[in-house]
Formats: C-alpha cells, structure tokens, sequence
C-alpha cells in the first residue's frame, strides 16, 4: 500500500489554558502578533479522501469553523485530560448533515474521558439531539481510518500513558516528557516529528524546550514543530529564532505537506 500525500493543520498549539490565558498581563497574553494566539492543541490530518482530527478540544467549534470543515472520518484522542477531549459535544452538527455517528479512537483511558465528558450520550433513555458516537478502543497495533494507516506511540505524561501517533512520515506527540526505549524506534525514520515544548522550566509532566530539541536530535529527525506551548515559554518570534535549524515553534493555522 502506498502512503498517501498528507496534508497537515495545525488546529490549535497552546497548553491547556490557551495562550492568552485568561486574566494574565504578561508580554505573551497581550502580544499583537498572532503567532502567540494559541487554541488548545489539535491537529487535522488529511488525505484526498480521508480527514482525521487529533483531539477534541474545549476550541473544537471554532477549530472547525476557522478551517471550513465539513466533514471528518475520525478524531484520535491522545488522552483524557480536559483540554484534549472537551470538544466532543461540539461534533453533532457534523452528525446532524452526514445522519452518521462521529468515529472515536483511542485507549481504554482516553475513550472513559470522552464517556465522562458526554456521559447523556450513553444513557439508555435517548434525549433528542444528543452526540451520536462510535468509540473504538485500540491497542499499540497500528490501524487504518480511510486511506490513511496509524501507528500508535506509547508516550508518558508523567505516571499517564498517552498515544502519540505516527502516519508514514509523520509523527505527532503531545502531552509527553518521557518515552520508553522501545517506543522511540516507532519514531525514528519520520521526515517531521511534532512534539510538545511548554515551557524553559521544568515541569512534571511535559517536555521542556530544551528536552524537546535534544530528543529531535536524540531521534535524528530532519524537521520538527514543537506544540502545546504555554505564555511561560516566551514570544513565538524570540523563541523561534534562537532554535536550531530544522526546528520551529507551530503556531494556529501552520499548514505543512508531507
Ligand atoms: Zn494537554
Ligand atoms: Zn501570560
Ligand atoms: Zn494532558
């Protein structure tokens, strides 16, 4: 099978809170360039007939408004924090023209967040206009939505396991800051990894700028975008221009082909 060419969004690349965040004065928050608005992180995967959402989040309506979607084959969810999954109430319109159910992937833990976040989706007496959902629960076996394979990647978000996810040349990771052995050979050989930086400091649970350029090369990959960044980590463009060649910080509506 061949891969298909790939088209990449990038929906949103802020942590958690979103960049501004809410009630802060920093330089990030009331920055003018754009680059440091950031949406919760989520990527849109497309081929010339399949369209895959990564992550649900709490800015999925307006993700999809912004990029003029109108249909999509699946969401992946990486895991079951609030910021990844709180989007998926927001897929019924999708439902409402296609009169189909929205198609979820993920593990055992990611799909109880989504149960948890709609869980009138599940009752057995059936309000009207509540979100239609398939929820398929994979392993670390690779699988295939559309003309478009998937591997998924093992990933630790402190005592967490969260799925990266790896299509052809592509590899997308959020929420990380460490990754066993075995799993980083699944990565290697990707022409363009993305992979959570939050901040310079160092933080329980996530990546930090630095532990982020050191693993790019640690792996040899030729490009990387780093994502899920918070106001901590700086201006995008005074960041942007000090990382090593290669690299680049992602922002809301990077586009990039593959
Ligand atoms: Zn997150
Ligand atoms: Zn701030
Ligand atoms: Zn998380």
């Amino acid at each position: 099978m061949t891969f298909p060419h790939l088209k990449i969004t990038f929906l949103g690349t802020g942590t958690s809170t979103g960049v501004p965040m809410v009630a802060c004065t920093c330089e990030v928050c009331t920055s003018t360039d754009s680059n440091d608005n950031r949406l919760r992180s989520s990527i849109m995967i497309q081929s010339a007939s399949t369209t895959i959402i990564v992550d649900a989040t709490p800015d999925f309506r307006y993700q999809m408004l912004r990029e003029n979607i109108k249909h999509i084959d699946a969401i992946l969810i990486t895991h079951s924090h609030k910021d990844h999954v709180a989007g998926v109430d927001d897929t019924r319109p999708f439902q409402f023209f296609s009169h189909l159910p929205t198609e979820i992937y993920g593990n055992n833990m990611s799909l109880e967040g989504v149960r948890n976040e709609i869980p009138y989706a599940f009752d057995t007496t059936k309000y009207p206009g509540i979100p239609k959902v398939n929820l398929h629960e994979v392993s670390l076996d690779p699988f295939v939505i559309g003309d478009i394979p998937v591997i998924p990647i093992l990933v630790w978000h402190y005592k967490m396991p969260v799925y990266g996810f790896r299509f052809g040349k592509f590899t997308y990771i959020t929420d990380a800051n460490r990754i066993d052995a075995k799993e980083k050979e699944k990565i290697v050989g990707s022409e363009i990894l993305v992979l959570n930086a939050l901040r310079k400091e160092p933080h329980i649970s996530h990546f930090t700028l630095q532990q982020a350029i050191e693993l790019v090369k640690e792996l040899k990959i030729p490009r990387a975008y780093f994502t899920h960044i918070s106001h901590q980590l700086g201006l995008h463009k005074a960041v942007n221009d000090l990382l090593p060649g290669g690299i680049q910080l992602a922002y809301d509506g990077l586009k990039i082909e593959i």
